[in-house]
């Protein structure tokens, strides 16, 4: 009953919408893409109105311009997570973090089980307080909220449209 579940296969992308003109337009596919949460560290959307989720560009724009509108090249970041890899030049979250490569314990911790993920976890400070913090504190809700809710009750089903997304 853990929200930071990823998933168990390398992503493949599911849209690719062509012909923009600007970054924002690309948003709703993107956020259906990666549903609607942040592809390294999955905090959801409707989690924490403070942590908006950005579309950032995995090749940057600076080094290749004409990436800059191309829907492949885009992810779909957390604010922190995008603050924490700034100019660096990471794997590709969607193969690195996928398909096995962490999990994520229940003290809130993620574990990286490839050089790769170890790589990652480092990059994005995915292990600094305030993410394990966080990590534990919505594990903790998610887990209280299946144990007390009846099943299929509306407590129940608003909790997982609101905090499973
Ligand atoms: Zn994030």
């Amino acid at each position: 009953m853990s929200p930071f579940v990823y998933p168990d296969q390398p992503h493949v992308r599911q849209h690719g919408p062509q012909g923009y003109r600007d970054l924002g337009s690309f948003r709703p596919w993107l956020r259906d893409e990666f549903s609607f949460r942040c592809v390294c560290c999955l905090r959801r959307e409707a989690w924490d109105r403070a942590v908006s989720l950005e579309i950032d560009h995995f090749l940057p724009q600076s080094r290749v311009p004409e990436l800059g509108l191309q829907y492949d090249n885009l992810l779909y970041l957390c604010s922190r997570c995008n603050a924490a890899k700034g100019v660096q030049q990471i794997p590709d979250p969607t193969k690195a973090l996928f398909a096995g490569a962490v999990t994520v314990q229940t003290d809130g911790q993620i574990v990286g089980h490839t050089d790769e993920a170890r790589r990652m976890v480092l990059a994005l400070r995915m292990n600094a307080p305030d993410a394990v913090h966080f990590r534990r504190l919505w594990i903790e809700i998610v887990t209280l909220a299946a144990r007390f809710a009846p099943a299929g009750s509306w407590a129940t089903l608003t909790t997982y449209r609101t905090w499973r997304g």
